[in-house]
């Protein structure tokens, strides 16, 4: 049986996820609305988990990307798969990704909702690969910064498996 080792345990994640979720309800208090754009696929359970912590109104949508590669390298340019249900153009908008690494496909979804008109943007991170930033984003809020390895469980996949593990493991290709 395959058992990612931990790196952040479902415990760690549960305390984090809380004052994330403090933080940003505090920030938005006399916001109105707050429309959380979460990144699929990987960003499903730590948008569910954070929305239903927050204490201030808000509305649920989904965005889907796909990286342009050549052969196995992925060239840093970002499409869009799937777009919001509605308009953004006001609104304060907190784009919830699961993990950044090149940045790449942050930047492009910042730069694209602010060009629709958004009367804010911010992001909102589980997890950051620091030391592999290619294009600078600002993270607003941030649950974990790692090193470069591969992790996988709470939303995040090595070829679609191990999504639902409870928390956040390491592998190696070889371990599948
Ligand atoms: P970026 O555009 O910042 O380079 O890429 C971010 C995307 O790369 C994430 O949304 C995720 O899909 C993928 N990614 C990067 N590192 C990892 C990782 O360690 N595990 C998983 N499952 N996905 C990753």
């Amino acid at each position: 049986m395959h058992n990612p080792e931990t790196l952040i345990s479902e415990e760690e994640i549960r305390l984090r996820v809380d004052e994330l979720a403090a933080r940003i309800s505090l920030d938005y208090a006399d916001k109105g609305e707050l429309v959380l754009i979460g990144i699929l696929k990987g960003s499903f359970i730590f948008l569910a988990d954070l929305a239903r912590r927050l204490t201030i109104p808000r509305h649920i949508e989904f965005i889907s990307v796909a990286s342009y590669e050549h052969g196995s390298i992925r060239s840093g340019a970002v499409r869009l798969v799937m777009d919001v249900r509605r308009s953004i153009e006001g609104r304060h908008v907190l784009v919830v990704e699961d993990i950044v690494d090149t940045g790449h496909t942050l930047h492009y979804l910042i730069d694209m909702l602010k060009t629709r008109g958004a009367a804010s943007v911010r992001t909102c991170t589980l997890l950051h690969k620091e030391h592999k930033t290619e294009v600078d984003v600002k993270i607003d809020y941030l649950g974990f910064s790692i090193g470069d390895e591969w992790v996988v469980g709470y939303g995040l996949d090595y070829d679609e498996k191990d999504r639902t593990l409870p928390y956040i493991g390491v592998v190696q290709p070889t371990d599948y």
